[in-house]
């Protein structure tokens, strides 16, 4: 007997390691990957569509979802708006035997990791601490000040790493997004 596939992945990391960008790559080519719609009280950037990206909520609104219980986690992303993860839709897929996928930060990693301990757990790492640094100060407009405060924040999300069960490096988008398919338990892209 096989031991049954965990169907719930949830993929967390540090900042600028480049979950947004994988995500993007999974939508393009594998529609077939059910990924949750968070619900975010930040206001859309351009380009972004509400139900697809995001559910664009007033702070009020998301109020009401987390005094409902309708969330699964949530948490405050970098001091500033909050995001959190619907839970029927979930909860919907999952009891249709279906897989489902979580690209979430750490703080709403860790509620699932107590909620639903039989989930599947995928840290999703840079190629090395110097890069991901170069990715957090981007064009390098940041001060000396935001910069030392960036890389502190990195290091101590790097820490999370043995939390989790799976670690994909994000070396390569494709390939990163490849590995994360391929530990869902679905098949490769052919393209
Ligand atoms: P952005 O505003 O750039 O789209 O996302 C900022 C951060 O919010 C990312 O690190 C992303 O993983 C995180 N995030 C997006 N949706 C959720 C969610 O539903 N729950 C939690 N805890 N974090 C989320």
């Amino acid at each position: 007997m096989t031991t049954p596939r965990a169907r719930l992945t949830v993929l967390a990391g540090p900042t600028a390691v480049g979950k947004g960008t994988v995500s993007a790559d999974l939508r393009a080519r594998y529609p077939q990957v059910w990924l949750s719609v968070s619900a975010t009280t930040r206001p859309p950037r351009p380009g972004e569509v509400d139900g697809l990206h995001y559910h664009f909520v007033t702070p009020e609104e998301f109020d009401r979802m987390v005094a409902d219980g309708e969330l699964l986690e949530w948490a405050v992303v970098h001091g500033r708006n909050r995001y959190g993860t619907p839970r029927r839709p979930v909860e919907e897929r999952l009891a249709a035997g279906e897989p489902a996928l979580l690209e979430i930060d750490l703080q709403g990693a860790r509620q699932v990791r107590t909620t639903m301990p039989e989930a599947q757990f995928v840290f999703l790492a840079p190629p090395s601490m110097d890069e991901l640094v170069r990715r957090l100060v981007g064009r390098g407009t940041e001060d000396a000040e935001e910069r030392a405060r960036r890389l502190a924040t990195a290091e101590v999300e790097m820490a999370a790493e043995p939390e989790f069960d799976h670690v994909v490096v994000n070396d390569d988008v494709r390939r990163a997004t490849d590995e994360l398919v391929a530990l869902m338990g679905l098949p490769a892209a052919v393209d």
